[in-house]
């Protein structure tokens, strides 16, 4: 099979496992950088160039990994070549509805999967209340864009709480803001899907002072297996966001399990090391499967 790597540079520990398992496997896979994609339309069949090169006809399916900085463009590159029946690993709008976390807890809320409170607001005149609504400090604010840890605030008490969202509304800038879990202890769970299936998943613990689990943020990683209930809500958000594969991000509270974002391209590095998977491998044999010229 001929395969599409969507992927800003070789470079990367997630695209070149990728690569590796695919070339394993006796397929053909070349980097498409997206950020380098232009797009043709007009009369007839819309054509996809990577430079000056016509890349439309060269795949049989294609595997989408787009950075958080280019979701837009990435997104309609993904979407030209499923409007020209070539198989993708992730849905253009499955990309684009991961990609915002309030659009993504709309469609769990929607679809009763459990999701901590949230609330979402732009206006200034009331700010007191929304955090009312929550049951008061401390809350949660987030970037509704944000990754890796950065956009998200412990706000303790209500005056810093007040001041913080004041901020982001003057700011224009898009948040959300979140009943606080406490009781999830800086811990989160990553559970990665391949087609329906969970094929691994892990724990992340935060670093000491610090309540957020990201790696980035310095959070540590053991393997973990996730309970019926996670499995379930785990293929099910991936499922109604239109994902085939994604990693989705779970905290474990009082009244169970709650889903609080969904990435659609998830990074393997954390994940293959903390569980011994082979994930790459998983992700290739789902292309397999379902790839194939023009289906
Ligand atoms: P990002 O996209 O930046 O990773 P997340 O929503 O995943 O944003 O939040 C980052 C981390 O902060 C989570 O992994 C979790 O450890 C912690 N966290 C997020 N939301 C809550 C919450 N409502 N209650 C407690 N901890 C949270
Ligand atoms: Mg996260």
């Amino acid at each position: 099979m001929d395969i599409g790597l969507l992927s800003v540079s070789m470079n990367v520990y997630s695209t070149k496992r990728l690569a590796e398992e695919a070339e394993k496997l006796g397929h053909y896979i070349e980097l498409i950088d997206h950020t380098k994609c232009s797009v043709k339309l007009g009369l007839g069949r819309p054509e996809i160039y990577l430079g000056e090169e016509n890349v439309t006809n060269e795949f049989d399916a294609i595997i989408p990994r787009i950075g958080a900085k280019v979701t837009r463009h990435g997104a309609a590159i993904v979407k030209q070549f499923e409007m020209n029946g070539i198989f993708s690993t992730a849905r253009s709008l499955g990309i684009t509805r991961a990609r915002n976390k309030v659009r993504t807890l709309q469609i769990m809320a929607r679809k009763g999967i459990p999701i901590p409170e949230t609330l979402f607001s732009i206006n200034p005149d009331n700010i007191e209340e929304q955090i009312n609504l929550l049951g008061g400090p401390p809350v949660i604010i987030k970037l509704q864009e944000g990754t890796q840890g950065l956009g998200v605030i412990l706000a303790e008490s209500k005056k810093s709480a007040k001041s913080i969202i004041d901020t982001f509304y003057k700011m224009n800038t898009s948040i959300l803001i979140q009943k606080y879990i406490e009781e999830s202890n800086g811990e989160d769970i990553r559970i990665f899907v391949v087609g329906h299936k969970v094929v691994a998943a892990m724990k992340r613990r935060s670093a000491l002072g610090e309540f957020r689990s990201n790696v980035h943020r310095g959070g540590d990683t053991e393997a973990v297996k996730p309970t019926a209930k996670e499995q379930y809500i785990a293929l099910n958000a991936v499922k109604y966001l239109g994902l085939g594969v994604a990693g989705v991000d779970l905290i474990r509270s009082k009244k169970g399990p709650l889903l609080i974002e969904v990435n659609a391209s998830p990074g393997l590095q954390g994940i293959e090391a903390a569980t011994g998977v082979n994930i790459a491998r998983e992700v290739i044999l789902f292309v397999q499967k379902n790839g194939g010229r023009r289906k």
